[in-house]
């Protein structure tokens, strides 16, 4: 089965059009017989992710560092849930179970994650796509900001070029899933 990793706020954010991005996301899954892999939270839109894809009947696997098992609400329902030791070893794990990742909007620990998964393809690491799901725009400024880094030379275009941006989850998914 193939396996979506969806880094995302922990948080709803503000804007109504997030949770609704992050639900259909969710169902289209589902719908797709692709298979969730996420932080294993129940809080803000990861939480919103998740309950869609099984909504739907699809696959959940959640990573949480026990640290946050109670702080980020562990998701009590998902098809698998894997309590690891630490923050690395949550990303380690969510990436070795994964066939492509998306990031949705979100804070710090988002960008975060979509950064070392960026960097780790960069190193040659992993070859998996990689896009975000830029509702309303929620991505323009980080979008601009990597063609600075391009423009100061300090990221190779083509490296830039393949990180995909979509403004709505269906179009994500036929470009991470071709
Ligand atoms: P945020 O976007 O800040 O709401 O965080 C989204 C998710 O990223 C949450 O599950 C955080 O626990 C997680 N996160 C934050 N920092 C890190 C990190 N350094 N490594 C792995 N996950 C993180």
């Amino acid at each position: 089965m193939a396996r979506l990793c969806v880094f995302c706020g922990s948080g709803h954010g503000r804007e109504p059009a997030h949770g609704v991005a992050a639900r259909e996301l969710g169902q289209l899954l589902a719908e797709r017989g692709i298979g969730l892999v996420y932080g294993g939270a129940h809080r803000g839109l990861m939480g919103v992710v998740a309950d869609a894809v099984l909504q739907g009947g699809g696959e959940v696997i959640g990573v949480i560092p026990q640290l946050l098992v109670e702080r980020e609400i562990a998701h009590p329902g998902l098809t698998q849930q894997i309590v690891v030791q630490s923050m690395h070893e949550r990303k380690a794990q969510m990436a070795a179970h994964a066939d492509a990742f998306a990031a949705l909007p979100g804070g710090f620990g988002t960008l975060d994650e979509l950064m070392e998964i960026i960097t780790w393809r960069q190193l040659g690491l992993h070859d998996k796509p990689i896009g975000l799901l830029d509702v309303n725009g929620y991505f323009a400024g980080l979008q601009t900001f990597i063609a600075h880094m391009v423009n100061a030379g300090f990221v190779a275009a083509v490296e830039a070029a393949r990180i995909e941006f979509a403004p709505d989850p269906n179009g994500l998914l036929d470009r991470l899933f071709t």
